[in-house]
């Protein structure tokens, strides 16, 4: 399909994701009217200082009224008061769409609302940054990213390709799974590693016998790597666990096996071991470099590639 274009669309939600979101519609003339809503008066006069859209809204549904796409780009647990504030306007035919980093829930919470005629798609771009709130977003954040649909049975594969080749629009390559794969698949990929990462720097924080200021300094030894990770929006991340629990706790219990296998070859000074592993993981990360989902450079790539994808 060729690049769609939108009489209009709605965003709800405008930080990271939607900003983006909004930058890149703008660049690639994909709307003709880009209606913008957010719950604080605060974030939509940032939005409208930053140009972001054609009208903004603090009344959600004012914003998807005649709305031909409406996405969705809120913490998880917000999707389903965000739905039902939504669904009395939403237009037949109009494609509805998410962003949340977990699917189960946000179907969960989302589709019994969406009147019949919609077309409820939900999504997931793999594309972010530790940042939040409307500055933070940048029109190339999806570029070469994946964005992953959880379509529901019965979906319109008319409305599924039209909404394909939006995100394709937007730079991304798009993908289908099954809701509760995602969830399990992002529960590895994602929520573990940032869980570790929360972990760990709330752990160097809370050490008496190293002082803090020593942590900052020698930080580039490796925990500098993990704070990045770490700095990530405490709200998205609360709701992300709360709403991905059984997946989470089902990695984080293999994780906590795995860990204590590493303690014990630690403790036995089983060197081999914990050379097989440490050669095994170094080719896992050689095939994110080739899959081109990483750059190959000692800080990753960060320092130069300022205001490039990050997460
Ligand atoms: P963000 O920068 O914190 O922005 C969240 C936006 O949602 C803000 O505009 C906020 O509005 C608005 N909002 C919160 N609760 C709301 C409600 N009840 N009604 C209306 N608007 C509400 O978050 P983000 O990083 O863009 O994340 C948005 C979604 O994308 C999340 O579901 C997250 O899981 C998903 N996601 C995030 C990333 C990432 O790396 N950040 C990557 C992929 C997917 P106010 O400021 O007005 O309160």
């Amino acid at each position: 399909m060729s690049t769609p274009h939108f009489d209009r669309i709605a965003l709800i939600g405008i930080g990271l994701i939607g900003s983006s979101l909004a930058r890149v519609i703008r660049r690639e003339g994909l709307a003709g009217h880009v209606a913008i809503a957010t719950r604080s008066p605060a974030t939509l006069k940032r939005a409208e200082e930053l140009g972001l859209g054609d009208s903004y809204h603090t009344d959600l549904a004012e914003a998807a009224r005649d709305a031909d796409l409406v996405i969705v780009s809120v913490p998880v647990g917000s999707s389903g008061e965000v739905a039902q504030a939504i669904a009395p306007v939403l237009k037949p035919g109009a494609i509805l769409t998410d962003v949340g980093s977990t699917k189960g829930s946000v179907i969960a919470q989302m589709a019994p609302h969406v009147p019949a005629g919609v077309h409820f798609i939900p999504g997931h771009p793999l594309a972010g940054t530790e940042k939040s709130g409307p500055d933070a977003g940048f029109a190339e954040l999806f570029r070469n990213r994946w964005c992953i649909f959880t379509p529901l049975p019965g979906t319109d594969p008319a409305a599924l390709e039209t909404l394909s080749a939006f995100w394709r629009a937007c730079g991304s390559n798009v993908d289908t799974m099954d809701p509760d794969h995602h969830d399990k698949v992002l529960a590895i990929v994602s929520h573990l590693p940032h869980i570790i990462a929360y972990n760990i720097v709330g752990t160097a924080d809370d050490l008496q016998t190293v002082t803090k200021s020593e942590v900052i300094k020698y930080s580039a030894s490796g925990f500098r790597d993990f704070t990045r990770l770490a700095a990530s929006d405490p709200t998205m991340w609360r709701d992300v666990c709360l709403h991905n629990r059984d997946a989470i706790l089902e990695m984080l219990s293999r994780f906590s096996e795995d860990l204590a296998s590493l303690q014990r070859a630690i403790r036995w000074g089983e060197g081999d071991k914990l050379f097989d592993l440490f050669s095994r993981t170094r080719a896992v990360r050689r095939s994110i470099i080739e899959a081109g989902q990483e750059v190959d450079a000692p800080d990753f790539g960060r320092q130069q590639a300022a205001g490039q994808p990050k997460g």
